[in-house]
């Protein structure tokens, strides 16, 4: 008797169960959605102004950046993100001047730590906030930014 008196409290448990599990599956059915329609909304998207994105040299508007190639950034780098390859020019007055040749950054090894740019005595670095970076190779991660993108493919 008692044997059968469990089995349907065992029953009722798991229907009761079944019928909340059911209950929540019946709501968020007809709740409206609340995550974003990426990429649909990608020309509306907004990504906030201070997520770092990928590195970028900064230019004025005559397209000049400030870095000199002093590779304090290469130093501070933690991973070896960044190669600065300087080169000597000569000046109008004869003397001998170091200028930035190349400066490689690569994005697939970069921790995103910032210590570059806030390392940076000239404020030649910033990180902008343009997420698309997903590629099919890595070696189109290697970016050369003091040279315009079609340069460096
Ligand atoms: S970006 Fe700044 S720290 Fe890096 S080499 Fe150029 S001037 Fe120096
Ligand atoms: S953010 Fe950090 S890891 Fe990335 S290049 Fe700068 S210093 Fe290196």
């Amino acid at each position: 008797m008692e044997s059968i008196k469990n089995y349907f409290v065992s029953f009722g448990k798991g229907l009761w169960s079944l019928l909340v599990g059911m209950k929540i599956t019946f709501v968020e059915f007809f709740t409206p959605k609340i995550t974003e329609k990426y990429p649909e909304n990608r020309a509306t998207l907004e990504i906030p102004e201070r997520f770092r994105a990928t590195l970028s040299l900064k230019y004025d508007a005559e397209g000049n950046h400030k870095c000199i190639a002093c590779g304090i950034c290469q130093m501070n780098c933690p991973n070896g993100t960044i190669t600065i390859v300087p080169k000597k020019v000569t000046t109008e007055d004869g003397k001998t001047k170091r200028v930035l040749d190349d400066y490689i950054y690569d994005l697939g090894s970069c921790v995103f730590c910032q210590l570059c740019v806030t390392s940076c005595p000239h404020d030649a670095l910033e990180f902008t906030n343009e997420f698309e970076q997903a590629v099919f190779t890595r070696s189109v991660l290697v970016k050369h930014l003091n040279r315009k993108p079609e340069s460096t493919k």
